[in-house]
């Protein structure tokens, strides 16, 4: 379909006001929205071209110049940690040059593949850690940067797609707690795939 005959599809399922019927998500158990009085956003018709997305050219883009910046760094990428998280943690790992994620050369693209599964397993080990959900999406920002979000353990309802959602409404984690638990992390990848903290 072309952007308008995706919007005029959809629009079909709509009210007359474009608000298209709440998400079956909402009908889960573990949603954080009761369906009463919840009701969605018309549905705007698309815009094109799409606008910009932060750092689509190198010499304006934040991750580039922080390039150096993260708690963990090799010679090809670094990871930080996201603050003002609801979740006991959340880490990103971005690469250091600039690339998407489709743009990778195949080298970097398989070390992603060790690397990212070493972090993800760091983070599920760490005490109180069920699950280590991994997000790339690239809508907001054009330099590579994945999210690892650690699932606290025993919270059935922050589960899934959900997870984001219910991150946002919970209280900030403790910033001495969740620093505690990436140093963790980062003494781990420093022994599962090398690399080093920074040196300045
Ligand atoms: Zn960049």
């Amino acid at each position: 379909m072309t952007p308008e005959e995706f919007h005029a599809y959809a629009l079909a399922a709509a009210d007359p006001d474009g608000r298209l019927p709440l998400a079956r998500m909402t009908g889960w158990d573990i949603s954080p929205f009761e369906q009463d009085g919840l009701r969605t956003n018309p549905l705007r018709p698309p815009v094109l071209p799409e606008p910009a997305r932060h750092g689509e050219d190198p010499a304006d883009c934040s991750s580039c110049r922080n390039r150096d910046a993260g708690l963990w760094l090799n010679e090809n990428w670094r990871l930080t940690r996201v603050g003002g998280v609801g979740v006991p943690l959340v880490l990103m790992l971005h690469s250091r040059d600039h690339y998407d994620f489709e743009d990778l050369p195949d080298e970097l693209a398989a070390e992603f593949g060790l690397l990212s599964a070493r972090i993800a397993r760091h983070v599920k080990a760490l005490p109180g850690i069920t699950r280590s959900h991994v997000y790339r999406i690239s809508d907001g920002g054009a330099h590579l940067h994945v999210w690892f979000f650690a699932r606290p353990e025993g919270q059935g309802q922050l589960f899934g797609s959900w997870l984001v959602i219910w991150d946002d409404l919970l209280p900030e984690y403790p910033a001495d707690l969740a620093d505690a638990d990436a140093e963790t992390v980062v003494d781990a990848l420093i022994a599962s795939h090398g690399g080093h903290r920074p040196t300045s």
